[in-house]
């Protein structure tokens, strides 16, 4: 078959990050081609209504394209990469603008809060561990594959990370770990995660294997202390399961704690390897500072916190409330948030463990009631229900926190035609050179 080369002008990009071009009356979607450029690239999988691209050269390119600052152009990490820093933060709010507009909605959309130096800013990496062709290694997945590309310099990745990594290969070498064999199950070791305290200097390091059966584990632990004494906690977790959820859910410390501790807003919070907390430090505190400043609290309310997770927002808001309940669907994170509740010495926050949707209109209907309501649901956004709960509370004033525009502005839209009005949206960049938006919202009635 001949090759098909085309010159495309790239309009936009796919949510993957991939740049979109018209074609006749066929899209074409070209990886690591920008917005504004015209590029030539080769076509395959070719279809009645699209087809993709290999970027094959860039004959025009954006003035905001800037040398990529990571040299694994394959990894599928930062798609926005080679995009100016400033520019992506436009796009970012402008992809928020254009979410509410789909909806039918008018807001004036505040430029997105960026980092001043946005790299290293992850507290929290994920590794894959997998043997491919014979082969066992440690790193992340490339571009719409399940390949891996070895990238234990990733630099949005924190500073002690490679000497970390550098023990595990040493011992993975020494004692012959079989990394994971996704197609058959097998193998020793699935994965491998670094969690770090940023305000504490503490590091924990989780190996999850498959069973409970890794050899040499003294040695590699011996290895650690010595060579990397800032680690406060080495956790082995076991997943035996099939499927991408990489940490199961039994554990052992190997050495130190089971928990590092953290800082966020004043507050203390120790985390395990399984809890959930932001990843990026430094535009969390961003982030939760805009949600009390929204939540504009003078310490007369009654708030409510749904999808609380470990309660990190919900205790923020405690100090400058009257009383705070949080709602969570995960138990642990729930046993979690109480925990944090008592080490901060904060006794105006309850919380409970359940669905948002059954939950709120339970503790509603038993004469709990609301003035500010925050809201950060997963990536899908809320569940009906909870927003008709809403409706009938009527509180005041809702702060939503949402890391989906399209679902935030579907929410949005039920929420302005039951009687509320948008104050302000605030998006804030969480993960630079990824596609990622987070945004805040204030809604009054
Ligand atoms: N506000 C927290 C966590 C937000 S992440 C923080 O800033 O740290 C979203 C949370 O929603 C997760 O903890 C998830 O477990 C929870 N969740 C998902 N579906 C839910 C549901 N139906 N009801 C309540 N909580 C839910």
């Amino acid at each position: 078959m001949s090759k098909v080369i085309e010159t495309l002008d790239i309009t936009s990009l796919t949510d993957k990050g991939d740049g979109i071009a018209s074609l006749g009356s066929r899209r074409v979607f070209v990886a690591g081609a920008l917005p504004g450029e015209t590029v030539t690239a080769e076509l395959f999988g070719i279809k009645a209504g699209y087809a993709q691209g290999q970027l094959l050269e860039v004959l025009q390119p954006s003035p905001a394209r800037r040398e990529p600052f990571c040299r694994h152009s394959e990894c599928g990490g930062c798609q926005l990469g080679t995009l100016d820093y400033q520019a992506q933060l436009e796009m970012k709010a402008e992809r928020v603008g254009k979410a509410l507009a789909a909806r039918g909605l008018e807001a004036d959309i505040a430029p997105c809060l960026g980092m001043s130096s946005p790299l290293g800013y992850r507290n929290k990496s994920l590794y894959n561990v997998l043997a491919q062709d014979g082969v066992s290694d440690i790193g992340f997945f490339k571009k719409h594959s399940h390949q891996l590309v070895a990238a234990d310099d990733c630099p949005v990745q924190g500073d002690k990370v490679p000497a970390l990594l550098a023990e595990v290969r040493r011992w993975m070498h020494d004692f012959a770990i079989q990394g994971y064999n996704e197609a058959e199950h097998s193998g020793q070791l699935r994965g491998v995660m670094v969690r770090e305290g940023r305000a504490t200097g503490q590091w924990m390091l989780v190996l999850v294997a498959l069973g409970d059966n890794l050899p040499g584990l003294d040695a590699l632990t011996d290895a650690l202390g010595k060579a990397c004494p800032w680690l406060t906690s080495l956790v082995l977790n076991i997943n035996p399961e099939r499927g991408n959820r990489i940490l199961g859910h039994e554990e052992r410390v190997l050495l130190g704690s089971a928990v590092i501790e953290d800082r966020l807003g004043g507050l203390n919070f120790a985390l395990s390897g399984q809890s959930f907390f932001q990843i990026n430090p430094e535009q969390t505190e961003k982030l939760y500072a805009t949600a009390l400043d929204f939540a504009a609290l003078t310490g007369a309310e009654q708030v409510f916190d749904l999808y609380c997770g470990i309660g990190t927002i919900s205790l923020l808001l405690a100090k400058k409330a009257k009383s705070v309940v949080g709602i969570e669907l995960v138990e642990q994170a729930i046993i979690d948030a109480r925990a944090n509740a008592e080490r901060n010495g904060i006794s105006n926050a309850e919380f409970h463990a359940g669905k948002a949707e059954l939950l709120l209109a339970e503790l509603n209907q038993q004469g709990h009631n609301a003035d500010v309501v925050l809201l950060d649901p997963p990536r899908k956004g809320c569940d009906g229900a909870v927003l008709d709960t809403l409706l009938a509370m009527a509180p005041a004033t809702l702060v939503y926190v949402s890391c989906d525009p399209d679902s935030l502005a579907r929410d949005l839209a039920k929420l302005c035609a039951g009687g509320y009005r948008l104050d302000k949206v605030q998006p804030v960049d969480m993960f630079p050179h990824s596609l990622h938006v987070e945004t805040v919202v204030r809604l009054v009635r």
